[in-house]
């Protein structure tokens, strides 16, 4: 975390700065500060200090070759802590682009900082050493909904807890406030938000207030799921301008999910909270800037280059766009549903889902297609596979051969007009109630895994008819596109549109939204990547 540089590390960061010297008292960094330079310290000492209401905590006292800052400094975010000269000296002094050029071309330190920032935010978060405080309640929605959001933004904030805080009266009673007024959030010392939304956080903590949008950029990615940080970080790392728009938090769905265990790379599975946090960082040390709860509302593709609509009516300008929006799962509203989600709850029926309830008896919910597929590959394994349909029937949903395969395989109990009343168990699903339809029974059993196939909605609302959809209304890309969808699109060049391009030049449709796409992590990163090698041509055409 507090590495000591060796004098000939110390030499290269110096040729990217100035050196300076610094006195007792003087204050390097103030927290809050918007404008957060990088200093190595070459004599003298640095202490770094939360600032919080009741005095200050000491983070750490920086010796000579080492080094200020955390991640804040990739993003261009204020500063969490203060850097105060204790002991006189000397320092080496970097701006953000100097610090940004330094890590992206150095890998020896561009490691060392960037290993150093990311154990440092660990280190935040885990003490609770930020500028926030939130004042809530685990048995408020509100509540959960802001830590989640606190949580996979990266930032580190301290938690009030009204059930069990002793103190929490003389709390609410200087600030006059009411329970009904939480989740409440201190800000930065100076903002009182009652229930916030998350734009109203992310712009009290200056989530993106560095960020610049006025400019046209080379490309704008819209989303930042698995696939729109993977085209990010090859776009800013191969040398373009790019800008991130996301509604929520980096990660997208595979941000909630609680492992990943088939991501190349990592035997022993990622969360997918760890994996957005890495692939983030990632982007943005290589100078992606990434708006957080900032939506694309509308594109506006009748015009070049092409705008894209964001909150209070401003438009970001882009040369090139990737839309990477992703889609997400139709979950029947069910108590404890999102509480199962992989721990019983599945979305998918893979190879590894299957393994997990082999011999055991699973329920797939859903008459369509994909709930089709998944009970004939599922009762290949499973004792026995419940299908569970609201409807009287499944001609209407489902193709003939997969109705005539669920009929012919005793391992399938079809139970139509049915549908999940509850689910149960304390850390993993243990039992499953099912309602009848028309006689309105409950019945109870004892079944740990649930495969929810009630199929995907696609984010696209916002492209009103700017690029062709399939009937499920998922992006057609390159080869899938007819003659007529371009010429309805009155597409303008003699090539084809590449691989992951829509209908629309210089438009790409990568991840979960686009049509026909394996809905993976490793297939969202693998077309955010190649998606690059297309814009790059684009743009030189
Ligand atoms: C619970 C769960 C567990 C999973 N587990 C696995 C697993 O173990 N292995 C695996 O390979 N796959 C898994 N998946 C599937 C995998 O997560 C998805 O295939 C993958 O996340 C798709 O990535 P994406 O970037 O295309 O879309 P998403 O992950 O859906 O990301 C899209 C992003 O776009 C943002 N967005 C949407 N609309 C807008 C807008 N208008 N403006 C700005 N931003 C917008 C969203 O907020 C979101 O962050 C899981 C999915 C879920 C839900």
């Amino acid at each position: 975390m507090f590495p000591i540089l060796t004098p000939a590390q110390v030499k290269r960061i110096a040729a990217h700065g100035v050196l300076r010297s610094i006195r007792p008292g003087e204050v390097l960094i103030e927290a809050g500060a918007r404008v957060v330079p990088f200093f190595v310290i070459t004599a003298g000492r640095v202490e770094a200090v939360r600032p919080s209401g009741k005095g200050e905590t000491l983070v750490t006292i920086h010796a000579p070759g080492q080094f200020t800052g955390e991640v804040n400094m990739l993003s261009g975010r204020p500063a969490l802590v203060q850097s105060r000269v204790i002991e006189s000296g000397e320092v080496i002094e970097l701006n953000r682009e100097q610090l940004l050029a330094l890590v992206q071309t150095d890998s020896e330190l561009g490691e060392l900082i960037m290993r150093a920032f990311i154990v440092r935010r660990v280190e935040l978060i885990a003490h609770g050493l930020g500028d926030v405080v939130l004042v809530g309640s685990n048995h408020c929605s509100g509540t959960l909904r802001v830590k989640e959001f606190l949580t996979r933004n990266g930032h580190p904030y301290s938690y009030i807890d009204l059930d069990r805080d002793a103190d929490v009266q003389e709390l609410l009673d200087r600030f006059h406030l009411t329970p009904a007024d939480v989740p409440v959030l201190i800000c930065r010392g100076e903002a009182l938000l009652r229930n916030p939304t998350n734009q109203e956080i992310a712009a009290c903590l200056g989530f993106n207030e560095s960020i610049d949008q006025t400019h046209i950029r080379d490309l704008v990615i819209v989303g930042a799921g698995p696939a729109g940080l993977a085209a990010a970080v090859y776009a800013a790392s191969e040398g373009l301008d790019v800008l991130v728009l996301e509604t929520n938090a980096p990660g997208g769905q595979a941000g909630s999910s609680s492992k990943i265990e088939n991501y190349l790379g990592f035997p022993t599975g990622i969360s997918g909270q760890a994996l957005a946090g890495r692939a983030y960082t990632q982007a943005q040390k290589f100078g992606a800037q990434v708006m957080i709860t900032k939506d694309a509302k509308r594109l506006l593709c009748e015009r070049k280059p092409y705008a894209i609509e964001i909150d209070d009516d401003v438009r970001v300008l882009a040369r090139t766009l990737i839309i990477a929006t992703g889609a997400t799962y139709r979950t029947p509203s069910l108590d404890g549903l999102s509480r199962f989600e992989g721990a019983g709850v599945y979305f998918g029926a893979t190879f590894m889902e299957a393994q997990l309830c082999r011999g055991e008896e699973v329920v797939v919910v859903g008459g369509g297609n994909s709930a089709g597929q998944a009970a004939v590959y599922l009762a290949q394994t499973a004792k026995r596979v419940h299908m569970l349909v609201r409807a009287s029937g499944l001609a209407e949903s489902m193709s003939r051969y997969l109705i005539r395969r669920i009929e012919q395989n005793p391992a399938i109990v079809l139970r139509t007009n049915t549908e999940i009343a509850k689910l149960e168990g304390t850390n993993h699903l243990e039992q499953v109630l099912w309602r009848d339809g028309q006689s309105g029974e409950i019945e109870t059993y004892d079944i740990r895994h649930v495969f929810v196939m009630t199929g995907a909605v696609p984010a696209t609302q916002w492209l009103v008819e700017c690029v062709a959809l399939d009937a499920k209304g998922f992006i057609k890309t390159g080869p899938d596109l007819s003659q007529e969808d371009l010429a309805a699109a009155r597409w303008p060049l003699a090539r084809p549109p590449h691989l992951l391009e829509t209908s629309l030049l210089g438009v790409f449709a990568v991840g979960d939204v686009r049509g026909g796409n394996i809905k993976r992590v490793a297939s969202a990163v693998g077309e955010g990547s190649i998606a690059i090698s297309f814009v790059h041509q684009v743009l030189s055409e």
